[in-house]
């Protein structure tokens, strides 16, 4: 995908983030740099602790950052933009109970202002590309929780955002499930061509998934590698996980996380025994 492509879409430039509440300020963020061309599919890995959370947080304009520039498209992020859509792992919290399917899509479309008409194509379309157009008078309380989560897909793919921001959204359904899910985000992406950016702890579904894997250090975190995904456009769940490339990513990468665990903070410091 256009990596090489003038331009980003994502900018980072020396975010350093400082929770400063009453007790002892906590360093999440030690300086991150980076950029996202437009329509890049980008996974965000490392271990439990390193301040994946918060950077998803400050992209989304959720959280204020202590020092450094987050720009979308140029333009700086200082609150939730509206060319950006999130999704999170609580797919139970992030959907309105009393609400149909169908009115959960809906509802961030007249929220931009899209015409009612256009709404209505924008939502049977979204929930047609999830696989849920036969269920949009149900409740979410009605659906398992990879259906709930496909609904969550669908409301942002609907909103047609610029950037998608994805936060762990398949840590708590099954396995099958994920694959699923994973399956439809890569085919959402192909299809929108939106920019995506992927948190995860899972190493392999940050490699299956991604064009791009950033790698980050413990906390406070900075960027241990910014590893390049060469497994092709189309990504099948048993020819792409047993590829020696998937192999040969998936140790480099898990390296990298164990040496991050360790305390390693750059890759001169790591040392690897199947880099490269
Ligand atoms: P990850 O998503 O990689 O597991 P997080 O971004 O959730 O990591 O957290 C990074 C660090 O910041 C952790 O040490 C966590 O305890 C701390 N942290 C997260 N949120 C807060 C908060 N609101 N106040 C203080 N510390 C926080």
């Amino acid at each position: 995908m256009p990596t090489d492509q003038p331009g980003s879409m994502l900018e980072v430039r020396g975010l350093n983030k400082v929770y400063a509440g009453r007790g002892e300020p906590v360093e999440a963020i030690a300086d991150l740099s980076f950029r996202v061309a437009p329509g890049e599919l980008v996974c965000v890995v490392g271990p439990s602790g390193a301040g994946k959370t918060t950077l998803l947080r400050c992209l989304a304009g959720l959280l204020p950052a202590t020092a450094g520039d987050i720009e979308l498209a140029g333009s700086p992020v200082t609150e939730p933009p509206p060319g950006m859509a999130v999704v999170l792992q609580e797919y139970g919290r992030s959907l309105f109970p009393w609400m149909t399917v169908e009115q959960n899509v809906r509802l961030p479309l007249a929220e931009k202002g899209v015409p009612k008409a256009e709404r209505t194509r924008l939502v049977a379309e979204a929930l047609e590309a999830v696989g849920l157009a036969d269920v949009p008078r149900s409740y979410p309380w009605q659906l398992s929780g990879g259906m709930q989560q496909r609904v969550a897909i669908a409301r942002a793919a609907a909103y047609e955002p610029q950037v998608l921001l994805m936060d762990e959204p398949f840590a708590a359904v099954d396995a099958q499930t994920r694959f699923e899910l994973e399956d439809l985000v890569r085919a959402l992406w192909t299809r929108l061509g939106v920019t995506v950016v992927f948190v995860t702890h899972d190493i392999d579904e940050a490699i299956y998934l991604g064009e791009r894997v950033l790698v980050l250090s413990a906390r406070p975190t900075v960027l241990l590698e910014d590893v390049r995904v060469d497994l092709g456009p189309v990504r099948d769940q048993l020819e792409t996980r047993g590829a020696p490339e998937f192999a040969r990513l998936r140790t480099h990468v898990y390296e990298l996380v164990q040496q991050a665990k360790k305390g390693v903070r750059s890759l001169a410091d790591a040392r690897l025994t199947h880099a490269g």
